[in-house]
C-alpha cells in the first residue's frame, strides 16, 4: 500500500491512514515505512507531499480493498478537483502478492510505481525482497529512481 498527503496536516493524515488500514475488516498492518517528504509531481504549485508505504495482510480481494480505500479517502475529505491536485489522503494498491490485475479502474502492480521515488524508496525500506511481477525485486528496481528526490523524516514534526 502507498499513502500520500499534502494538505490539512499531511503527517497526521498519513498516521490516520495507517490506523484506517489497520481497522479494515480482515486486515492487519504488518509493516510500515518511515515517512518521506517529496516535491509534488505534475502540478508543481502546491505543498510538498508526505509519503509512506505499508505492508498489509488482508482477506479482502483486490476490488474490495480498492473500494475500501476509496471510502477511507472520502472520509478524509478528499475531493478530486483535477488530476494531480492537492490531496488530503491518497491510498494506492502498489502490489498485491504476485497478482497482476488489468481492469478499468484497477491496475496492479500500480501503473506508475516504478518511476515514483516516493513509492520505491519507502518500499525498499520495508520490502526489498518483494517481487514486482515481470520486473524483478524491489531492491534492484529502487536503484533506478532518483532517491535524492525524497527525504526521510528523521523525527516526525508534531
Ligand atoms: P493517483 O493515485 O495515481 O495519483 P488517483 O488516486 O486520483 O490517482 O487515482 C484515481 C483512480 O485510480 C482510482 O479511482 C482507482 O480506480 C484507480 N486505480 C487504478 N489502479 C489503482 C491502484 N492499484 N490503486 C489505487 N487506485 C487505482
Ligand atoms: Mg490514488
Amino acid at each position: 500500500m502507498a499513502l500520500g498527503a499534502n494538505i490539512d496536516d499531511p503527517v497526521q493524515q498519513i498516521s490516520a491512514g495507517f490506523a484506517a488500514l489497520a481497522a479494515l475488516p480482515g486486515t492487519r498492518v504488518v509493516a510500515r515505512s518511515s515517512l518521506y517528504r517529496s516535491a509534488p509531481v505534475g502540478y508543481a504549485d502546491q505543498p510538498d507531499f508526505i509519503n509512506a508505504v505499508a505492508t498489509i495482510e488482508t482477506t479482502l480481494a483486490p476490488h474490495d480493498l480498492l473500494e475500501a480505500l476509496l471510502a477511507i479517502e472520502r472520509a478524509h475529505g478528499r475531493v478530486r478537483a483535477f488530476p494531480n491536485a492537492p490531496r488530503t489522503l491518497d491510498l494506492d494498491i502498489v502490489l498485491y502478492g504476485d497478482m497482476t490485475v488489468h481492469e478499468p479502474g484497477l491496475t496492479i502492480p500500480h501503473a506508475r510505481m516504478l518511476e515514483r521515488a516516493f513509492v520505491m524508496v519507502p518500499l525498499a525500506e520495508i520490502a526489498p525482497d518483494a517481487m514486482v511481477p515481470g520486473h524483478g525485486c524491489v531492491r534492484d528496481l529502487a536503484t533506478r529512481v532518483d532517491a535524492g528526490s525524497v527525504a526521510r523524516l528523521l523525527r516526525v514534526p508534531v
